[in-house]
């Protein structure tokens, strides 16, 4: 009775992913013969942003941007290496460099997010172009500079 509702749930699951998964069976792994629904990678991915947000309700702060560029790009520069040199890759990098992706890639886009929000709210507060930023702002502003106001 349980075996059809397993069976049924492994499916379920296994459409779910393949919604955002390859699921190559040589990029996956495999639990007792079964494939599991995300690939190595995938699987990186999703622990590196679960440890992402676990990291931000603890910290209650970003990791560094320039930490953050240079650990995202571990896992784009895996898969150039692997289409230019035609190769089969590595599991262990697959899910070591999805993590880092899945885990920097939000700070990232978090980062992205504030500098976005301040320089619209400075824009929104001075009209546009000029003016001064709130102590707040001056505070996300010096984190994330807007572009062209580098002093000469
Ligand atoms: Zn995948």
């Amino acid at each position: 009775m349980t075996e059809p509702l397993a069976t049924n749930l492994y499916g379920v699951l296994l459409r779910a992913a393949h919604l955002v998964c390859a699921q190559n069976p040589a990029h996956s792994p495999h639990l007792f013969g079964a494939q599991l629904p995300l690939c190595w990678r995938c699987t990186g991915i999703l622990l590196g942003s679960a440890a992402f947000v676990a990291w931000l309700f603890t910290k209650r702060r970003l990791p560094a941007l320039r930490l953050s560029v240079a650990l995202a790009l571990l896992m784009p520069l895996d898969v150039l290496q692997a289409v230019v040199t035609h190769g089969d890759g590595d599991n262990a990098r697959r899910l070591l460099t999805g993590a880092l992706w899945g885990f920097f890639a939000a700070s990232l886009a978090l980062h992205l997010f504030t500098y976005v929000q301040a320089r619209l709210t400075h824009a929104r507060e001075h009209g546009g172009v000029g003016g001064s930023p709130t102590v707040s702002e001056g505070v996300l502003m010096e984190r994330h500079p807007p572009l062209g106001d580098a002093a000469p």
